[in-house]
């Protein structure tokens, strides 16, 4: 039982970006619009508006990626690998 939790934690693959410690020049990990659509006066970090994930735009991928490679897709976001 206790391996399989570490290898749930351990990220395998790909770095694993947040809002706190983000490397990535083209990535927005901030949103100034609320969950319901309200603008806000100061940026908050981006949560995905379907599934609540952290997530951020990638300019260079014109699009928006889950924080977590690892999350599941859902309806706003989609792996592409
Ligand atoms: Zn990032
Ligand atoms: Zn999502």
């Amino acid at each position: 039982m206790q391996g399989l939790v570490v290898a749930r934690l351990r990220a395998p693959g790909r770095t694993f970006c947040t809002h706190e410690a983000c490397t990535f020049a083209t990535h927005d990990h901030t949103t100034t619009q609320s969950p319901d659509g309200e603008d806000l006066h100061t940026a908050a970090p981006m949560r995905c508006r379907h599934c609540g994930q952290p997530a951020h735009y990638d300019s260079r991928l014109d699009d928006y990626r889950h924080d977590d490679p690892a999350a599941p897709d859902c309806f706003l976001i989609h792996r592409d690998d």
